[in-house]
């Protein structure tokens, strides 16, 4: 029972180790996993905040070519040249300043003739429905690329009209209506050689007065424009660093029925994590809206999580393995303590009964003592008077015992003795029959309930004649015999079990007196009659 319940113990033990040092871990796990994901959205605006740093930059760039054509509205290419090329050197995001004129109609011709006199294959051009670079079709006014920088690389997009494109026309008449900068929607560039998304910005120069629309429409005298490369803006923003365990796009969301993907920088082959997203719009540039979304990779989430929750939870195992082990040593130890404590309950246990014995039993026999006798014979003697029954005593004297130890020695005595008192133990039939060694070569027998002792008397001698020990100095009987006194009585008014003991004992001696070897009986009432009228000879 003990052993199952300390079982039960261990094993709760266990079970609410584990799950003790389950949560810890997972109280762990968590809230690293909220510092990653706060430390990654941190992240994803500092590569926003650069970005739109960046951009805005470039907006800068642009203004300080506009600012030379507002200046000069007649800048030659020269001195365009010159400030491009200024400008581009400190802002290498930008793929090339642009400078387009309006040109009417009627001016066509000779403004192609001019720009021939520089560049022989000058035309103004549009991209055709195969998108090839053709020939412009005959419009009201044109807007045709005059200046580009670098030359190199862009050499295409010379004469090209912008207003012979729907996304470019509608920014160039938004700038022009409104008097201020405005960014295209993503567009493929003409001089695209990679896969890159580009957009143009466009600052609108007047000449004369642009309180109104109508002077704005009236008077505008070309476009500046500045090309990007939404890409390269974008690994300049991030100083050319791209982390490869990131994936980052960038939407136009200026209409949110139309988003558009701009940039995709996804890492091949990444396994994208499922929960750790984020996205934040940048500041609206140029009338456009723009957001950055940023995926974490299965690979970045491993990088920045720590062994931590698995440490917490192998030492929380560790630590149930360790307090189930001093349980169990606990356990034994008690278990060991318990044993001893029944081995030594044991031992006083076989002590105090043979303590017991020793106080109740005579040393020689083994038969009841004297003091026993007392202490038995006055609790039956009560209850006799309780009960009103019967109480006999027989009082057994060996005869000429003197004479035996004389004849045969003290040890021989001794061997006799116990003989005797064996014989006497096998004449009782009955549990409460017991007999005493009341001294030297007496014994007395308590038969409680008993109206006729004589029977038990007889039983006595009997035994003994049958031990059939030899005895020479027993007169003429050759052999060893007892004489009985026995005494009944119920006990009544005042008398005392030493009345019944007086007559038994007078009754032994009259059994002496008689000639030994007999049983002599007083019955009646031991108190008002203690010597009876008739003896019973057995
Ligand atoms: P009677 O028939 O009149 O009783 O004669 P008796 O000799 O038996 O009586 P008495 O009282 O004179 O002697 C009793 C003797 O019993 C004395 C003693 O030597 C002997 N005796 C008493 N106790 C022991 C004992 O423990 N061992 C031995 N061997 N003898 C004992
Ligand atoms: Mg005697
Ligand atoms: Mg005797």
């Amino acid at each position: 029972m003990a052993l199952l319940k300390r079982r039960y113990i261990r094993t709760f033990a266990v079970i609410i180790g584990i799950v003790f040092s389950a949560s810890l871990s997972a109280l762990f796990s968590a809230s690293e996993h909220e510092n990653i994901v706060s430390d990654f959205e941190f992240e994803v605006e500092r590569k926003a905040a650069a970005f739109s740093q960046t951009l805005d930059m470039n907006f800068e760039a642009l203004q300080s070519i506009s600012t030379l054509f507002r200046t000069y509205p007649d800048t030659g290419y020269l001195m365009f040249k010159q400030e491009a090329q200024r400008v581009l050197q400190r802002h290498s995001g930008i793929q090339g300043l642009e400078w387009a004129p309006r040109i009417f109609q009627e001016e066509r011709t000779d403004a192609e003739r001019v720009m021939q006199l520089h560049f022989p294959e000058f035309s103004f051009t549009h991209i055709s429905p195969h998108g090839n670079m053709a020939v412009a079709k005959e419009s009201q006014e044109y807007y045709p690329v005059y200046y580009v920088e670098p030359y190199f690389g862009n050499e295409k997009v010379l004469g090209f009209d912008l207003g012979s494109n729907p996304r470019r026309m509608s920014t160039l008449i938004e700038a022009r209506d409104s008097g201020q900068a405005k960014a295209t929607a993503s567009i493929r560039l003409i001089q695209e050689t990679e896969n890159q998304r580009g957009f143009l910005t466009m600052v609108p120069i007047y000449q004369g007065a642009v309180s109104t629309l109508a002077h704005r429409q009236k008077n505008i005298i070309g476009i500046v424009l500045a090309v990007n490369r939404i890409g390269d803006i974008f690994v300049m923003s991030q100083h050319g660093e791209l982390p490869t365990d990131l994936s980052i796009r960038l939407f136009d969301i200026t209409n949110p029925k139309q988003v558009e993907l701009l940039f995709d920088r996804t890492p091949k082959d990444a396994i994208l994590s499922d929960d750790l997203r984020y996205t934040t719009s940048l500041p609206t540039v140029l009338g456009r809206q723009w957001k950055m979304e940023v995926t974490a990779t299965k690979a970045y989430l491993a990088g920045k999580k720590s062994m931590t929750p698995i440490i917490v939870f192998a030492s929380g195992i560790m630590l149930t393995a360790f307090f189930t082990a001093y349980l169990s040593l606990m356990f034994r130890h008690s278990g060991l303590v318990e044993k001893e404590v029944i081995e030594r309950t044991k031992d006083l246990d076989f002590a105090n009964n043979e303590l017991r014995k020793l106080s109740q039993n005579d040393a020689l026999t083994g038969l009841y003592n004297r003091r026993y006798f007392d202490e038995y014979a006055s609790r039956e003697w009560l209850r006799a008077q309780r009960t009103q029954t019967p109480l006999s005593l027989l009082l057994i004297d060996v005869d000429h015992f003197k004479r035996y130890n004389d004849c045969y020695g003290h040890h021989a005595g001794d061997v006799c003795l116990k003989q005797i008192a064996s014989a006497l133990q096998h004449a009782l039939m009955r549990s409460q029959d017991i007999v005493c060694r009341y001294g030297g070569e007496e014994f007395v027998i308590v038969l409680p309930d008993t109206t006729e002792p004589g029977n038990v008397a007889e039983r006595c001698r009997a035994k003994i004649a049958a031990l059939g020990i030899e005895h020479n100095g027993n007169e003429d009987k050759g052999k060893v015999s007892i004489s009985i006194g026995a005494a009944t009585a119920v006990p009544r008014g005042a008398n005392q079990f030493q009345d019944l003991f007086n007559a038994a004992d007078e009754a032994l001696y009259e059994a002496k007196s008689s000639g030994r070897d007999c049983t002599v009986i007083r019955t009646g009432d031991v108190e008002s009659d203690p010597l009876p009228d008739e003896d019973l000879r057995a």
